[in-house]
């Protein structure tokens, strides 16, 4: 590709659907922060070194080092505002991003008041860039029924506010236990909330099926198993699931070996909504642009490919209606 034409990728507006908050945070931001709250930078430089390929386990350890400073109003309201803020200088023209409130708890910060601090400095990055941006809740494995029925709650309280859908995260390969979550899911979904699950990305393709029977997923992130299930391609297809795809991040954890073995080509040829995403903008060291020129150039896909990726991009974003004001019940 040559360089004109990667300078109109990088300048087309798209949308960034999959976006952890706590893996996204400026290595500025963090370090000032670490030093604001005295507790030491040594333990940041992991932070400040890109997490080699194929090591899920170095790639989750950076996330322990980040979330003790992530445990007030002002540290969260910050990160969401820069977070939108670098979103919108990569052409994002529309971001859903997405955290696990209950892990910022831990000071005695109220859940409630986690995501409204994550909600304002979202309004406030979307005044300053003019980019659009959604909340989504993450349920995390390992998590009990009722931890899952907190995070509904929240989604639901929050839902005319900005928070769009719930989500499952965490470590899917420790097991891919679906029934503590399927009550809070099914009340989600019945309050009009959106649910994606993160499945087929350490676990197999089966899970990509089990995450749309059994939560009602309408999107799936990573997916890159899901060839391992034809039931899964067929579900995901037949209901138009989209595929929150993380090029660079899905090398790092090891879904796929090498970049080039990604299946992104063969997901776009079997009819399947992928389209592409960051994941983590500090913990994988990588930003929007950057995705798409390794598609464009590393996985060498055509302009009618990328075209489509664009295209079901907008047509599976879960925001559907207007904000009101927090405070406004
Ligand atoms: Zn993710």
């Amino acid at each position: 590709m040559d360089t004109m034409n990667s300078d109109l990728l990088l300048k087309l507006r798209k949308t960034d659907l999959h976006l952890h908050l706590d893996g996204s945070v400026r290595p500025a931001t963090l370090l000032e922060l670490a030093r604001q709250q005295g507790s030491g930078t040594t333990q940041l430089e992991a932070i400040f070194r890109a997490p080699p390929d194929g090591d899920l386990k170095a790639y989750l350890e950076r996330f322990d080092i980040v979330l003790p400073l992530l445990q007030t109003r002002t540290a969260l309201q910050r990160a969401s505002r820069e977070i939108l803020e670098d979103c919108a200088a990569n052409a994002a023209m529309y971001a859903e991003i997405r955290f696990c409130p209950l892990l910022h708890t831990r000071d005695g910060l109220p859940a409630e008041e986690v995501v409204e601090a994550a909600l304002e400095g979202l309004a406030e990055g979307r005044q300053a860039t003019g980019t659009q941006a959604r909340l989504i809740l993450c349920v995390l494995h390992g998590m009990d029924a009722g931890q899952a029925d907190r995070i509904a709650d929240l989604a639901i309280a929050y839902h005319r506010h900005g928070v769009v859908a719930v989500d499952l995260a965490g470590d899917e390969g420790r097991g891919f236990d679906l029934a503590p979550f399927r009550r809070a899911f099914g009340r989600a979904k019945a309050e009009g909330l959106h649910v994606t699950v993160h499945a087929g990305e350490a676990g197999p393709g089966e899970n990509v099926a089990e995450a749309i029977e059994t939560l009602g997923a309408e999107r799936i992130g990573h997916g890159t198993r899901i060839f391992g299930d034809p039931k899964a391609v067929e579900l995901a297809r037949e209901h138009h699931v989209g595929i929150e795809v993380c090029l660079k991040s899905n090398v790092q954890t090891g879904a796929v070996a090498q970049l080039t073995d990604h299946p992104l080509r063969r997901m776009l040829a079997f009819g399947l909504a992928a389209t592409l995403c960051t994941d983590n903008l500090t913990v994988s060291r990588t930003g929007l642009g950057e995705e798409w020129l390794l598609a464009a150039r590393d996985l060498a896909l055509t302009d009618a490919e990328l075209g489509q990726i664009l295209a079901n991009g907008f047509a599976q974003m879960f925001m559907d209606d207007a904000l009101e004001p927090l405070g406004s019940g």
